[in-house]
């Protein structure tokens, strides 16, 4: 039997981040994070942090082996597919630009409610405009309500920050300016039409 196949399938969710997906098939396979991680060959410092935007092809093709998942699929669940979205608006836009502005590798934000319901984190969570949650119509939270830490990519997928505060109990923050509503919901129409072209 190959070692690098998990036995236990897990279904993605449709708008899930890789990292997410990753943490998720560990617990479904009754393993440790860490066994993931050694299985897929990411050193410890490299692992989960800025996982969600993935430069080395091969790593994609190790992951997609081990999940059973068709890597086409599995960039779906990056910000990679996002590159286009600068190939789209900008000829040759450079990969600084992209990072700088379009989307936030290490970082990200989430939607209190959407996490209280759901228990995964979403990729477009990561990219910088979107700054609210269509279906709660809540503010996306970018920073610990306790200590003020950046929010990053493990703390939403383990509902908690560092410090232990929850990131699911407190305020949420209803957006109620029309105008900011209408402006996010033609982002979430463009990225949904980008989905679809890729697919
Ligand atoms: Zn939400
Ligand atoms: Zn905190």
């Amino acid at each position: 039997m190959n070692n690098n196949i998990l036995l236990r399938h897990l279904e993605p969710y449709r708008d899930e981040s890789l990292a997410s997906y990753l943490v998720r098939t560990a617990e479904k396979n009754y393993i440790e994070l860490n066994c993931v991680r050694e299985k897929i060959n990411v050193r410890k410092s490299k692992f989960l942090r800025e996982f969600n935007y993935i430069k080395d092809h091969k790593l994609l093709e190790r992951i997609s082996q081990l999940v059973s998942i068709d890597s086409e699929i599995l960039i779906q669940m990056t910000l990679n597919k996002y590159e286009y979205l600068s190939d789209l608006n900008n000829e040759g836009v450079d990969k600084y630009f992209f990072e700088e502005y379009v989307m936030d590798t290490k970082f990200s934000k989430y939607c209190p409610i959407c996490l209280r319901e759901k228990e995964y984190h979403m990729i477009n969570w990561q990219l910088r405009d979107i700054e609210i949650c269509l279906e709660h119509q809540v503010k996306l939270i970018q920073f610990c309500s306790k200590c003020g830490r950046n929010i990053e990519i493990h703390t939403v997928v383990n509902r908690e920050c560092d410090c232990k505060n929850s990131l699911i109990e407190g305020e949420v923050e209803y957006v109620t300016y029309k105008e900011l509503i209408d402006y996010q919901s033609r982002m979430y129409s463009l990225l949904e039409s980008i989905r679809n072209v890729l697919y």
